[in-house]
């Protein structure tokens, strides 16, 4: 945890150094702004002692010139300020947000199996907001009020110093009490990311769920850890709350205590009227700060919880870090071997023990065997989603734990099940893997994988929109849409996970057509339900307990009578 801990070194270096300029020129503007605000106090004496008391009105037109001036230079520093610095807050936001989910992709499969979706939005969404305050007017109005209460400091000094060390006194105190409250405050800020992004990420799984949910009137259940959830933000909030309310009220009191003591003493040190009120208004200015920093502190901790939280992911060791994969791959042929490859999704549970087979060059390997044999992993390793224990999976010839992700990638297909289709049209989702696709291509795949069938159908063809306001599409229809998309993408190596939802007669020949022409040179993996991908397979392998029980073809295995023999029997579908 410690190591996720951000250092001011660190946001100085990376968020605040870069910026120096602006930051520089905000300063500048805090200071002519501060000094500017000085003005009104000091004017109080002259007014008092000069004009009220010994009516020397003359002077009145000038005094009063140089307060609206001043008053007119605070405006608009201030208007200039936020307009800069606020502004250049914002970017800073939109900017390591875009930081942090570039990050997010660039991490593994396995990361993201043991994460909510919602609370990884809350954290790309959220957690940097608090930046805001560092390069937004927070930190300038932190040196700013520094430099004014040290002025301010000068000019009491000169007026009294025996009073200005009696309101120094309280002051010490409270600047104590503050730097106590925030370092209790900070771990309460972090923990409050935590919360909201795990009550973010229930709600957006309960708003996933929600056929589920209502299937099995579980809604009760969700409110209530919707609300226990919500009600633990509350006390965490309550915690700060009482921490910066302490903070808050203990200023007043101990500025409450300061004047009343400044009043007795004013009287002892034989203090004029002018000198009682500008001594007075110096406090003010000198304290006002103080307190204000007091806020602007809150602000600056809940920024660097923010971080803290943003920093975990930004520690998390991504996929592909360039130093080990650094064979960048040109075109494949395709020629995949597996040698004792082992894998364990948890220390010391293997998974998948010794796996080795050779998928030749535009060959059909088909995995079967019971839910939980370990198909799915074996296909995850093929596609380099999981790195193997031990073993080696060979591309070509090549080490695959060496090859650029991206080099491979690119020549890999996956067709998944509930094939993941986004909201917007038929024609976006097909040419997303190829979005430069020409629409002869586009054509092609269409009509290579049936899309078209049900598309004449549709007013609008590839151009209905699917998802929420647009048309539900059938299993079979989402299937077809997303073997359209593979097609397009013209990969040397396919991944496929067909549906095991019985599809109507007609969707299924379609699809055994449209995956017949996608198989077609191409180095396939297929976990296999159908009866007739299976009998088409180069290679059955049945896969037991994370080890190939048996591997050949349809007749062969049949004709041995062992595992797929019984499998095939016994079993309607495998
Ligand atoms: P199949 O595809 O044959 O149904 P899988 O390859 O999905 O089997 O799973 C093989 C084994 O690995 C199962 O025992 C399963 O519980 C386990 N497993 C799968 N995914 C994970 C995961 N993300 N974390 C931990 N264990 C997993």
């Amino acid at each position: 945890m410690s190591k996720n801990k951000i250092s001011i070194g660190q946001v100085f270096k990376t968020i605040v150094w870069p910026r120096r300029n602006l930051l520089f020129i905000g300063l500048l503007l805090i200071f002519i702004r501060s000094a500017a605000g000085l003005v009104p106090p000091w004017a109080t004496k002259p007014f008092m002692d000069d004009i009220l008391v010994k009516k020397d009105l003359d002077k009145l037109p000038m005094l009063l010139t140089w307060v609206v001036i001043a008053i007119l230079i605070q405006s608009i520093t201030s208007f200039i300020l936020t307009k800069l610095l606020s502004v250049e807050a914002q970017l800073l936001i939109s900017e390591l947000r875009s930081k942090v989910q570039k990050h997010l992709l660039s991490l593994p499969i396995r990361f993201f199996d043991n994460q909510k979706a919602g609370a990884l939005v809350s954290r790309v969404m959220n957690d940097v907001e608090g930046v805001r305050n560092l390069v937004g007017t927070g930190l300038v109005q932190l040196v700013g009020g520094i430099l004014t209460a040290l002025v301010s400091i000068i000019f009491l000094i000169k007026i009294s110093p025996w009073m200005t060390l009696f309101v120094l006194l309280p002051m010490s105190v409270f600047g104590l009490i503050t730097l106590k409250a925030f370092s209790i405050i900070r771990p309460v800020f972090r923990e409050r990311g935590k919360i909201t992004a795990d009550v973010t990420g229930r709600l957006t799984e309960t708003l996933n769920g929600m056929r589920v949910i209502k299937g099995f009137n579980a809604e009760p259940q969700e409110i209530k850890v919707f609300e226990e959830g919500v009600y633990k933000l509350f006390l965490n909030v309550k915690k700060s709350l009482t921490s910066t309310s302490f903070v808050t009220s203990s200023g007043t009191f101990l500025v409450g205590l300061a004047s009343v003591g400044i009043m007795a003493l004013s009287g002892y040190f034989n203090l004029t009227a002018g000198d009682f009120l500008q001594f007075t208004m110096f406090m003010v200015f000198m304290i006002a700060p103080i307190v204000q920093m007091s806020n602007i502190g809150s602000q600056l901790t809940e920024a660097f919880a923010g971080l803290d939280r943003t920093e975990e992911i930004m520690n998390t060791p991504i996929e592909d870090d360039g130093t080990i994969r650094t064979n960048k791959i040109g075109l494949i042929n395709g020629d995949i071997v597996f040698k004792n490859v082992s894998f364990a999704y948890e220390e010391g549970k293997m998974v998948l023990n010794n796996v080795s087979f050779e998928a030749r060059p535009g060959s059909v390997t088909a995995l079967v065997g019971t839910s939980g044999s370990g198909k799915t992993t074996i296909a995850g390793i093929a596609a380099s989603f999981l790195n193997p224990v031990s073993g080696q999976v060979t591309v070509d010839g090549i080490d695959l734990a060496t090859i650029s992700l991206g080099s491979y990638r690119s020549q890999l297909g996956v067709v998944l099940q509930d094939d993941f289709l986004f909201e917007g049209t038929i024609r976006e989702n097909i040419l997303f893997p190829k979005p430069t696709a020409t629409e002869a291509e586009l054509i092609d795949a269409v009509k290579a994988a049936y899309v078209d069938e049900f598309t004449s159908r549709f007013e609008a063809g590839l151009e209905t929109v699917i998802g929420e306001r647009g048309v539900k599409l059938s299993g079979g229809q989402r299937q077809r849409v997303a073997i359209a998309r593979a097609i397009l993408a013209n990969p040397r190596v396919l991944i496929l996970d067909e549906a095991t939802s019985n599809l109507d007669t007609e969707s299924e020949s379609f699809i055994q057509e449209s995956l017949r022409t996608l198989m077609m040179g191409r180095t396939t993996f297929v976990i296999a339900h159908r009866l007739s991908t299976i009998r088409q397979a180069d290679q059955i392998l049945v896969i037991e307990n994370g080890q190939i029980a048996e591997c050949g073809k349809h007749e062969d295995l049949i004709a041995a009578k062992g595992r797929y023999f019984n499998l095939y029997t016994y079993q309607a579908r495998i």
